[in-house]
């Protein structure tokens, strides 16, 4: 059957801690709505193949439009802020987002659905929560990789794949931390791949 939406056998969420994108060589701006929480914020919501490969850009014929989420602006601003530079309000960085992957689970979600599953995704899986319930703060201090995980694990019921970069004197800090969702975007699996990329195993968890 010829069909324009490619299949895909589930989701990763990927959350960002803006603290770790902006303390690195290439730093990082602001939105032009002003300093966002320090929170974790949302990335993405990524449709991915049991293999590890994934698809993207899958319908040229399906560009984001604003007005089919005007109704989640301000909670994409709260929950999805862009921090690349030049400054933005975050159309640029939503747009990307929707039609590099968005257009890939098109079957599933339509644009508006898209948006609103991550944000309530985003709801159900409080990271910042986890983590500081265990004790493990953004204070730039550092902790082991696997309290990290445990302590998301035990908080959200599923095992996260934490990804590292490096601050501007080098040190490995906790970047973004990587879920499992169903293909219809309802709930939380286990990972079925998980991604690949080295932590130190003692990492940073920076200021934001
Ligand atoms: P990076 O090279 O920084 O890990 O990833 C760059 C971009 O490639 C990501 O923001 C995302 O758009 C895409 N990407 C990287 N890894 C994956 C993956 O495992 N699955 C999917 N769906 N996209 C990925
Ligand atoms: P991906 O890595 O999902 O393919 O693409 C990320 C793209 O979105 C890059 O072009 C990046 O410049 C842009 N972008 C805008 N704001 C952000 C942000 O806050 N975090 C990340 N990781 N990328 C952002
Ligand atoms: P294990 O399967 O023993 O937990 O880990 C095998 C290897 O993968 C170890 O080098 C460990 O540090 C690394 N690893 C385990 N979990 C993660 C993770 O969430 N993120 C990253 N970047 N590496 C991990």
């Amino acid at each position: 059957v010829l069909c324009v939406s490619q299949s895909f056998d589930f989701f990763y969420f990927v959350q960002q801690w803006p603290g770790s994108y902006c303390d690195t060589k290439q730093s990082c701006c602001y939105p032009t709505t002003g300093k966002p929480a320090a929170d974790f914020g949302i990335h993405g919501l990524w449709p991915n193949y049991q293999d590890g490969s994934y698809p993207s850009n899958c319908d040229p014929d399906s560009p984001f439009k604003q007005s089919e989420i005007s109704d989640l602006r301000s909670s994409m601003q709260r929950n999805w802020p862009t921090l690349a530079c030049p400054s933005g309000s975050g159309i640029q960085f939503w747009t990307h987002e929707w039609e590099k992957h968005g257009t890939c689970s098109e079957s599933v979600l339509d644009q508006h659905g898209y948006f609103e599953t991550a944000l309530n995704l985003k709801n159900k899986a409080n990271i910042l929560q986890a983590l500081t319930r265990a004790g493990i703060q953004p204070d730039g201090k550092s902790y082991s990789l696997s309290s990290i995980k445990d302590s998301i694990k035990v908080a959200i019921g599923y095992t996260p794949w934490i990804e590292c970069n490096v601050d501007g004197s080098g040190n490995s800090q906790l970047y973004q931390v990587y879920l499992c969702v169903d293909t219809s975007g309802s709930g939380l699996i286990e990972c079925p791949v998980f991604p690949r990329g080295k932590c130190g195993s003692s990492i940073e968890f920076p200021v934001f």
